[in-house]
């Protein structure tokens, strides 16, 4: 019994120390990465349902270290929020995003929409002043930068919160609830910060043929919004069947691997053109 114990003890201590060893590297690299540009950021069409046009993409940040290689985003953005990193790795995307999306205005009026963390939002005031001077400096309509929040944010109770997304939202910047029905599930929030779309999360889209549970969920949903006055983007469509079936909700957004993963940006490039030219 002992032994056993013991060797069960060493066997957990083991895969910890396994595991902090790896965030150790992965903090150490991070900001190798940063400081030597090793970041990239890729696109993933956002595609009209009813028209099946891009009509906009999402920036998602990509790293392959020399070293950890591939390093999933779910992973070094949860250890970028809590060394801090998160503010560079931030500043990037939003700037990386803008930069092209202006560029790609010339070829069709699409929007992008950036990711943010909860922790970027801890100092309103400078992440305001940020977004302001980047679509300045990069000459991106406000209009077309949408700014990608998930409900974990509305749990924190900053009063600056709220001015803060208003002005926004005064601005003509779009705001999205993102990864929608996972998290914080006070509804409340919906009608207190105006947000403009609202993204249902991949886990309510995947099984949508096979469950009629989801299917439920994601039809209450899509009315619920349609009440409050958002779009709604389905995120994760693999399946002709999950487009099918959103499109006859009336769902405006579809987002998945059935239309493209996410792209490099020259990749991304080429098929909006494509799809401007059909
Ligand atoms: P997210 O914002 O919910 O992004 C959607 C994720 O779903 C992306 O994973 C995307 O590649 C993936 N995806 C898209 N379509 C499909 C599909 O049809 N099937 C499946 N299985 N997956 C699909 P990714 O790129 O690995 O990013 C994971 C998460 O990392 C993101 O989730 C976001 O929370 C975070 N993230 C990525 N880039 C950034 C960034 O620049 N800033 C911040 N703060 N977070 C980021
Ligand atoms: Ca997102
Ligand atoms: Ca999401
Ligand atoms: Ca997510």
């Amino acid at each position: 019994v002992k032994d056993n114990g013991r060797n069960s003890f060493s066997f957990y201590n083991s895969t910890m120390n396994a595991n902090v060893l790896r965030n150790v590297n992965i903090n150490r690299r991070l900001r190798y990465a940063i400081d030597n540009g090793k970041l990239e950021m890729y696109y993933q069409p956002l595609i009209n349902l009813q028209t099946g046009k891009i009509c906009g993409a999402e920036a998602l940040m990509r790293w392959t270290d020399e070293e950890l290689g591939f390093v999933p985003p779910d992973e070094f953005i949860l250890l970028a929020e809590r060394n801090g990193l998160i503010h560079q790795l931030g500043d990037f995307a939003l700037t990386q995003a803008c930069q092209q999306a202006a560029k790609w205005q010339a070829i069709s009026p699409m929007q992008i929409a950036v990711n943010f963390s909860s922790v970027q939002f801890r100092d309103c005031h400078a992440l305001l002043a940020k977004i302001i001077a980047v679509l300045d400096k990069t000459g991106l309509p406000k209009s077309k930068l949408d700014v990608e929040v998930t409900e974990s944010l509305m749990i924190s109770q900053e009063s600056e919160l709220s001015s803060m997304l208003a002005e926004l939202r005064h601005l003509g910047i779009q705001l999205s609830i993102d990864d929608f029905g996972t998290g914080y599930s006070a509804l409340s929030y919906l009608q207190k910060y105006a947000f403009s779309k609202l993204k249902i999360d991949r886990a309510f889209v995947m099984n949508l043929s096979e469950n009629e549970a989801d299917r439920s969920l994601v039809k209450a949903i899509i009315a619920m919004a349609k009440a409050l006055n958002l779009k709604v983007v389905a995120e994760g469509i693999e399946e002709q069947a999950q487009a099918d079936f959103l499109k006859r909700l009336d769902c405006e957004y579809g987002q998945g691997y059935l239309f493209s993963k996410p792209l490099p940006a020259d990749e991304f490039e080429k098929l909006l053109i494509e799809d401007n030219l059909s």
